[in-house]
């Protein structure tokens, strides 16, 4: 039998991201003893890369903006099949908990006043990034690391976890391995919290790093924890699109925050096409391309342009322009941000202007950019409660971008990093408290045997290389799953991934097991197959256009289907597909949107 080293703890943080960090926090200022796991470094994670901003209704660049408006702006974001209270208590709480990181150390940028700056960004009615120039995701994930660390955190760095730990049910722990050693690595635990991040690695075109291969999501499923509205899949309107090997990277909201414009192969401005005006919108942005200039330098007088309009609508508007033959000379668009000055671009896009400069050898304070969706962030995801973050296994509790119900249909730039602080938070205090009422679950060592058997299996003489079926998954999720889906491409997309999903046990690890990438990636394509087959057969389920969910079969939405969200269970080895309703509104939120729907 193979070894371990097994270590145990009150509460168990899978993932060193925002969510996890804020967790872990929140678990020890609770009192609980508490192991935080990632596998990279910590510091790292996809929040680092955050570059726009963290939105919460501060209120501090003279608007009349509150939580209530911010509630409104999500819920109208997310096509309204968000969790109303998740929505609401995070519209409420994400002011707070930018305060707190403030006392923690964060320095935001700031007013001529000297309160926070805050900017605008797309679906936010007022100015309410909160930010550090476009490095947001650097300060907030330095200022939690230094808190979690003076507060002597136990990290596990270079750890990847792949299976949790049941007793009857009840998540008791994970089971994994050292990355750099290939040790089997175990972790007993009262409960556990999962924040480890997105997938949008199972699609070849994405701003997300190695890390986003759905290893927490995944590990809720197996152990039979409910998804939901696996679907919703965010393409961002404006990743890079040459030189090739950059095509995908981020280029920030912020930079239409600060006045960017979008223009076609015509050099019309085509975002002020009636055609791309949702009619929930019509009559809140700028009527024209003078009005748009003029809010440049008067906010208060002049609406926002629509490149501000939310990601899926002008993520769609960009595709559609391809399409017709008015893109740009690499099939995207022009993004364009000369008019700002240089001085200015350099203090509030520095990241961008490195970017460009170093990754395309194209100066933005001079030339257009050239800029095409990419995909972005995962909607959906581990089905969360929204007091607690609990999931639908007793003992598991799940927060930040795995977890499922704040976005709805559609996340708004900046939602994100204020959700990590509220969740995260939420989520470790749940799980100290569970903790504190439960005593330790008993240990299956047959549970660690099978997972044991299944991650060396691939050492032993399958025939599958590992990478190029991460690589033909990729093909699947972008030819099948993209921004434009229709029932003949999905269901073609599900029979490949199903063959795909046929060739798993041959998977074959080339060499040893200390820091083999090769070894590694076996996992991460069960990973990836499991919740491909999930969104695509979700997608199928959903029979109309919403949000980032863009049905050609089905283009409008439908009445019936703004009333569910879409469940994904795993059980006997199989992904069942239902429905349940969406958590109706309160009144007191409801009267919120009279005459604004
Ligand atoms: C380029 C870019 C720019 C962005 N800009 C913004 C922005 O301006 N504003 C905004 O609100 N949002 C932004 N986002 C989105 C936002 O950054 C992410 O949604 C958010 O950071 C996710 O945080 P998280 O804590 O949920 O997960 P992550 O930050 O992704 O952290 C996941 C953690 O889980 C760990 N992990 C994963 N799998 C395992 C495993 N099997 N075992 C152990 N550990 C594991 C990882 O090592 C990591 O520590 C941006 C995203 C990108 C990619």
């Amino acid at each position: 039998m193979e070894t371990y080293d097994s270590f145990e703890y009150d509460v168990l943080v899978i993932g060193a991201g925002g969510a996890g960090l804020r967790a872990a926090i929140a678990s020890i200022e609770s009192g609980a003893s508490t192991g935080l796991v990632c596998k990279s470094l910590l510091g790292k994670a996809h929040t680092v890369m955050a570059e726009g901003g963290a939105a919460a209704a501060l209120g501090n660049m003279n608007e009349p903006d509150d939580w209530r408006v911010h509630f409104v702006d999500t819920m109208k974001g997310g096509k309204f099949i968000n969790h109303p209270r998740t929505v609401e208590i995070f519209a409420k709480e994400a002011p707070d908990r930018i305060l707190e990181l403030e006392k923690y150390g964060a320095v935001f940028d700031r007013t001529p006043d000297g309160k926070i700056s805050q900017r605008p960004f797309g679906g936010h009615l007022y100015r309410r990034l909160n930010h550090v120039g476009d490095r947001t995701g650097l300060e907030l994930i330095r200022t939690l690391q230094d808190k979690a660390v003076s507060l002597d955190v136990h990290t596990h760095m270079e750890v990847t976890l792949t299976r949790l730990l049941l007793d009857d049910g009840r998540v008791i722990g994970a089971f994994g391995y050292v990355r750099d050693t290939g040790k089997f690595v175990l972790f007993r635990a009262k409960a556990v919290v999962i924040a480890t991040g997105g997938w949008g690695k199972m699609f070849r075109v994405t701003s997300n790093s190695w890390e986003s291969t759905g290893d927490g999501a995944a590990m809720a499923f197996f152990a039979g924890a409910q998804l939901k509205d696996m679907e919703m899949v965010q393409f961002h309107p404006t990743g890079m699109v040459w030189p090739p090997g950059m095509k995908g990277i981020l280029v920030t909201e912020a930079v239409r925050g600060e006045g960017g414009i979008l223009t076609n192969s015509l050099g019309e401005r085509f975002m002020f096409k009636d055609e791309y005006m949702p009619e929930q919108y019509r009559g809140q942005f700028a009527e024209d391309e003078a009005e748009a200039r003029r809010w440049l330098d008067d906010k208060k007088n002049n609406r926002r342009p629509p490149e501000l309009l939310p990601r899926d609508v002008v993520a769609r508007s960009i595709y559609k322009e391809v399409q017709a033959g008015r893109g740009s000379p690499h099939g995207g668009a022009f993004l364009d941000i000369r008019h700002r000055g240089a001085a200015y671009i350099k203090a509030k896009l520095p990241s961008m202007y490195e970017q460009f400069h170093r990754l395309g050898d194209l100066d933005i304070t001079k030339e257009r950019m050239e800029v095409a969706p990419t995909i972005h962030y995962t909607m959906g995801g581990i089905a969360a409660d929204p007091e607690t973050c609990a999931t639908t296994l007793p003992g598991l509790y799940a927060a930040g971008e795995c977890a499922c119900g704040l976005h709805g249909a559609n996340r708004l730039g900046g939602n994100s990093l204020s959700d990590l602080l509220v969740f995260g938070r939420r989520a470790g205090l749940a799980a100290a408290e569970f903790a504190k009422a439960n005593a330790p679950g008993k240990l299956d060592e047959e549970q660690v045997e099978v997972e044991t058997r299944s991650l060396l299996a691939p050492f032993e003489g399958g025939n599958e290389n590992p990478f190029h079926l991460h690589s033909e998954v990729q093909d699947i999720m972008g030819e099948h799953a993209g921004i434009a889906r229709t029932t003949a491409g999905l269901e073609e997309g599900l029979a490949k991934m199903l063959a795909v999903k046929a060739r798993l046990p041959n998977l074959k690890a080339e060499g040893g097991r200390a820091y083999n990438p090769s070894w590694h990636t076996c996992r991460d394509v069960v990973h990836m197959v499991a919740l491909g087959e999930a969104i695509l057969r979700s997608a199928a389920e959903r029979k109309e256009s919403r949000g980032g969910h863009w049905y050609l079969d089905y283009p409008n939405e439908s009445d019936e289907w703004a009333k569910k969200n879409v469940t994904a269970t795993f059980v006997d080895g199989e992904v069942r597909i239902g429905s349940s309703p969406v958590p109706e509104m309160s009144p007191e939120l409801k009267a919120l949107f009279e005459g604004k729907k």
